[in-house]
C-alpha cells in the first residue's frame, strides 16, 4: 500500500503540499513533526506535517521527502486546529501562520536565498512590475528563498527574473548552512588530577612562584573550592582571582586546571520565587475573584473591570496559582513586552522560575528553548508571560489564559499576515483546551464589555483602588480662552505650571502625557510657508532635534537640517507641532533646576532603555517624566501625584470611528498614574474643546456612559461590535493601475455582496515608500455569515487575479480591521 504525507509549507499558498513516503517513514511519521521535501527543480524546503494518509494526489506525481527532521511532534494537534483557525478566520494561510508561530530557526535549510544587495541605491520606477515584487519583498523580509520568490510573483521559473536583479545589483544570492539551535554551554573550572592532594598543591604553588599572577589563580580557585560546591565557572574564577582568561587559559595549556562544560539555559531569572509573599486580598478583590471562579464554572470567558490600580494583577496571581497547583499551564498575555519589567518581577517574587518570559524580539536560541520546555510541559515554563507570539507555543496543558489590558491595539498584528488579534484567538485557544480565560482592562474595549452585555462573556469588576486611595481629582483646562488672555508659557497653562510647582515643593513626581499621533514637529518657512516633503510618501518630514535631521516615519528617509527654504531660500525656518523634545526643553527653561527625562520612541530603542528609564524614575533621579503612549501601559510608580496631559484635541479629532473610544481609555488610563499611594493624586488635561463629552466621561470616571453613546454611533454606522468589517488594501506603484483595480474590485463587490462596501478610498498617506494605497472596507452584519462572505470575496479575488494588468497588485486583507 502508497503512503503519503500532506505537508504545510510557510509560504503564502492556500494549498498543502502531498508527498510519498515509504512504509518504514509511515511507522514514524505523525501530525506536527518536520520533514524536508524537494520543491520545484532544486529547492528544499522544511514543511509540517499535517496528516498522514493513503490517497495519492490526482493531478502530480508525489515526490519523495528527503528528510525526517524530529523524533517527536513538535506542534501539537490542538496547534494546528488554532492554526487553521486563524488562517480561515483572517483571511490567511496556514503556511503563513506557520511562518508566524515557529521560530525561525525551526524553519531553515541549507538552501539558495535571496538577499537584498543594500549597498545598490535602487531607482524603483526602472523595475519592472515582477522585480519590483521580489524587491518589495526584501525590503520586509531579510532573506527569500528562491521559491517564496516564485510564490510571491505567481510563476515558476523565477531565475531569468532573478538574473536580471542580479545583473542590477539589486539582490545577491547566498548558499548558507544556516546555525541550528545549539543549547548554550557555560565552561567552568577545576584543579587538574595530579594536585588534589594537599602536598601536590604546595609543590604546584611553589613552581608558580615566577607566575604571580597564575598562582593567583590557583589560590583563588582553591579558596572557592572550599567555600561552595557548586561549580566554580570561568567567570567567577576570574572575578575572585581578579586576572584573565588569558591567564586561565595558560593553566589549562599546563593541564594545571581543567576546563569543562556544563549544559544552561540560556533564559533564566532571578526573583525568589516564594508563593508565601502572596499577598491576601481585600473584600473586593475578593469578590470579584468569587464572581471570575462562578464564571469560569459557566465555562465562559470573563472580563475584569477595574479601576487603575485595584488591584487587578494580585487577582490574576490568586487565579495562577490555583492553576499551577493543579499541574497545569498558564499563559499570560500582555501588549508590549518590553514594559513589563516591572511586572514580570513582580510574578517572579511569587513563582520564580516557573516563569518564561517569551517574545518575538528574544533571539532564535531564547525562544526554541522556551518552545522546548512548554512542548516537554517543564516546570520552568509553566507559566509562560508574552506578548501576542506566545499564543503559538505548544501547550499541552493550558489551564487558564489571561489577557491584561485587553484593550490595547497592539494585541491585532498589522503586517505581515496573519493579521490576528491576539485577545481573540486567545478566546478560540482557550476552547480548544477547555481552559479559563480572563480579560482584564481598567478600560474594555467596546467589543467585549458588549459581550458582557449579551451574555456572552462573564463578568467581574473592582471599582476602588487598592487601599481605598481615592480616584484622582480631574481638572479640565481650556488653553484656547488661555491663550486668547496670552496666560499661556509654551504650551503650559498656568493651572498647570501652579500644579507642577507645587508637586515639585513636596517632593512628588510629575508625568507629562503628549500624544505621539499627529504631534511630530515639521518645518515650515515663515517666508513662503513651504515645508519639506518625504520624496517616497505622502508626508511632511519630521524634525528630529537630537539628530539635527529630517525624517519620514514611514520609510525611514532622511536628510540634513536645510540652512535656507528649498522653494524661497528663506532663512527663516520654524518648527511647527510640538513633539515630546519641545516639551522637554519647555520644562527645563520654566522650571530650571528640575531633572527631566523623556520616553518615547527615540529614546527608547537600545534594548535595556525602558528599562533604564523607569528604573531611574522610580529610583527619583528624575522628577519630570514627559512621554507618549508608552507610558500609559500598567506602570505603577509610587510617588507620582501630578499627571498632565498637554493637548487632549489630536487624540479626539483622529479620523477613526475608534478615536472617542481609544482617547476615552488612554486618558483614564494615563490618569491612574497618579496617586497610586497614599495622598490622591491630580490629573490636568488641556485641551482647545474642554467640553467634549469624551472629556467630560474620563473626569467623572464614567465608563457606562462612554459605552452607551460609543454603542449608538457603531449601530446608526455599522461598525464593530454590532457589525463586523474587513479591510481590503490595495498597493501599486502605479497610480493609475492602482485606481483601476480598486474600482474593479470594489465594483465586483458591490454587485456580489449582502453587506455594505465603502470606497475605495485613500488613505490619510496615500503613497507609502513610492506604493499608492486604497482602501475599501466592507461591512458585515452579525447576522449575515462571515465565513460565505469571506468564500465570496475571495471568489472575486480570484477572477481579478486572472486579469494580467491586475496581478502586481497586491491585495491584502484585514479581518477585524481596527
Ligand atoms: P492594577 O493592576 O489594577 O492597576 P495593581 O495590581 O498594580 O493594580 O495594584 C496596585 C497596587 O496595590 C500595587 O502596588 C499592589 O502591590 C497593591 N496591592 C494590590 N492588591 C493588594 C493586596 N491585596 N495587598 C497588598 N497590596 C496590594
Ligand atoms: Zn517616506
Amino acid at each position: 500500500m502508497a503512503h503519503f504525507i500532506n505537508v504545510i509549507l510557510p509560504i503564502p499558498l492556500e494549498r498543502q503540499f502531498t508527498y510519498r513516503i515509504t512504509s518504514e517513514e509511515e511507522q514514524v511519521l505523525r501530525p506536527g513533526m518536520r520533514v524536508s521535501v524537494p520543491f520545484g527543480k532544486s529547492k528544499i524546503y522544511t514543511g509540517l506535517v499535517h496528516s498522514v494518509h493513503q490517497t495519492a494526489p490526482e493531478v502530480y506525481e508525489a515526490k519523495d521527502i528527503d528528510l525526517i527532521l524530529d523524533h517527536e511532534p513538535i506542534v501539537t494537534l490542538q496547534q494546528l486546529k488554532h492554526w487553521q483557525w486563524i488562517a480561515e478566520y483572517y483571511m490567511s494561510t496556514l503556511g503563513e501562520v506557520v511562518r508566524s508561530a515557529l521560530p525561525s530557526a525551526f524553519l531553515l535549510e541549507s538552501e539558495t536565498l535571496v538577499l537584498r544587495n543594500t549597498e545598490t541605491e535602487v531607482n524603483e520606477q526602472e523595475l519592472k512590475d515582477e522585480e519590483f515584487l521580489v524587491y518589495e519583498a526584501l525590503l520586509h523580509q531579510a532573506v527569500l528563498k528562491v521559491h517564496e520568490v516564485a510564490a510571491i510573483i505567481g510563476r515558476k521559473n523565477v531565475l531569468p527574473i532573478l538574473n536580471r536583479l542580479l545583473d542590477k545589483n539589486i539582490i545577491q544570492l547566498k548558499e548558507e548552512v544556516f546555525e541550528q539551535y545549539k543549547p548554550k554551554l557555560v565552561s567552568y573550572i577545576r584543579l587538574g588530577d595530579g594536585y588534589t592532594s594537599d602536598e601536590s598543591l604546595e609543590l604546584l604553588l611553589k613552581s608558580l612562584t615566577k607566575a604571580p599572577k597564575q598562582s593567583q589563580v590557583v589560590l583563588a580557585l582553591f579558596q572557592l573550592v572550599g567555600t561552595t560546591k557548586k561549580p566554580i565557572s570561568v567567570s567567577d574564577l576570574i572575578t575572585t582571582s581578579n586576572s584573565s582568561k588569558a591567564v586561565i587559559k595558560a593553566l589549562v595549556d599546563k593541564e594545571i586546571l581543567i576546563e569543562y562544560f556544563i549544559r544552561t539555559d540560556r533564559v533564566s531569572y532571578h526573583g525568589t520565587g516564594d508563593s508565601t509573599n502572596i499577598k491576601d486580598l481585600n473584600e473586593y478583590q475578593i469578590t470579584a475573584l468569587n464572581a471570575i471562579q462562578q464564571s469560569f464554572k459557566d465555562k465562559k470567558a470573563t472580563l475584569l473591570k477595574g479601576v487603575t490600580s485595584s488591584g487587578k494583577t494580585e487577582v490574576y496571581v490568586k487565579l495562577i496559582e490555583s492553576c499551577i497547583s493543579e499541574g497545569k499551564q498558564v499563559l499570560y498575555l500582555l501588549p508590549e513586552i518590553a514594559l513589563t519589567t516591572q511586572l514580570i518581577s513582580r510574578l517572579q517574587d511569587y513563582f520564580g522560575e516557573k516563569i518564561a518570559v517569551y517574545h518575538s524580539k528574544y533571539n532564535v536560541h531564547e525562544r526554541i528553548e522556551v518552545w522546548n520546555n512548554v512542548l516537554n510541559e517543564k516546570p520552568k515554563a509553566q507559566i509562560v508571560i508574552g506578548a501576542r507570539s506566545s499564543l503559538f507555543l505548544p501547550y499541552k496543558n493550558l489551564g487558564l489564559l489571561i489577557v491584561d489590558e485587553e484593550h490595547e491595539s497592539s494585541f491585532k498584528q498589522f503586517d505581515p499576515s496573519p493579521r490576528y488579534h491576539a485577545r481573540d484567538a486567545a478566546i478560540v485557544l482557550a476552547n480548544l483546551h477547555e481552559a479559563n480565560i480572563l480579560l482584564g482592562s481598567a478600560t474594555p474595549s467596546i467589543e467585549s464589555y458588549y459581550n458582557v452585555q449579551i451574555g456572552k462573556y462573564g463578568y467581574a469588576e473592582i471599582n476602588r483602588r487598592f487601599g481605598n486611595v481615592l480616584m484622582p481629582d480631574m481638572e479640565l483646562v481650556d488653553i484656547k480662552e488661555a491663550q486668547r488672555k496670552r496666560r499661556m508659557k509654551g504650551h503650559f497653562s498656568e493651572r498647570l505650571m501652579e500644579e507642577i510647582q507645587e508637586t515639585l515643593d513636596a517632593g512628588e513626581q510629575v508625568i507629562l502625557f503628549q500624544n505621539r499621533r499627529g504631534y511630530a514637529p515639521i518645518l515650515e518657512c515663515l517666508t513662503c510657508g513651504h515645508t519639506p516633503q518625504c520624496p517616497n510618501c505622502d508626508v511632511s518630514l519630521t524634525y528630529h532635534q537630537f539628530r539635527k535631521q529630517l525624517r519620514c516615519h514611514y520609510c525611514g528617509h532622511h536628510a540634513a537640517l536645510p540652512e535656507s527654504c528649498a522653494a524661497c531660500g528663506g532663512p527663516d525656518l520654524d518648527t511647527k507641532g510640538f513633539g515630546t523634545q519641545q516639551i522637554e526643553e519647555e520644562v527645563k527653561k520654566l522650571f530650571p533646576n528640575v531633572k527631566v527625562g523623556r520616553m518615547d520612541l527615540d529614546t527608547t530603542r537600545g534594548k535595556h532603555a525602558y528599562e533604564k528609564i523607569i528604573t531611574s524614575f522610580e529610583q527619583q533621579e528624575l522628577d519630570v517624566l514627559i512621554g507618549t503612549q508608552m507610558l500609559t501601559k500598567g506602570l505603577d510608580f509610587r510617588n507620582v501625584s501630578l499627571v498632565g496631559v498637554m493637548q487632549a484635541d489630536t487624540l479626539l479629532n483622529f479620523p477613526d470611528y475608534r478615536a472617542h473610544e481609544r482617547s476615552f481609555q488612554l486618558l483614564t488610563q494615563v490618569s491612574g498614574r497618579a496617586g497610586r499611594t497614599k495622598k490622591r493624586g491630580k490629573v490636568i488635561i488641556q485641551s482647545y474643546n474642554p467640553y467634549h463629552q469624551i472629556l467630560k466621561q474620563v473626569t467623572t470616571g464614567d465608563y457606562n456612559e462612554m459605552y452607551r453613546e460609543q454603542l449608538y454611533e457603531r449601530e446608526q454606522y455599522k461598525y464593530p461590535p454590532v457589525n463586523r468589517i474587513i479591510k481590503i488594501t490595495f498597493k501599486h506603484k502605479n497610480y493609475n493601475v492602482l485606481n483601476e483595480a480598486a474600482d474593479w474590485f470594489a465594483g465586483a463587490l458591490k454587485n456580489n455582496f449582502g453587506g455594505v462596501v465603502l470606497g475605495p478610498e485613500y488613505p490619510p498617506v496615500s503613497r507609502i515608500r513610492n506604493q499608492y494605497l486604497k482602501h475599501v472596507l466592507v461591512k458585515i452584519s452579525k447576522s449575515d455569515s462571515l465565513t460565505k462572505n469571506k468564500r465570496n470575496i475571495k471568489r472575486i479575488e480570484k477572477s481579478f487575479n486572472a486579469i494580467s494588468m491586475f496581478r502586481s497588485v497586491r491585495v491584502i486583507y484585514n479581518v477585524d480591521h481596527i
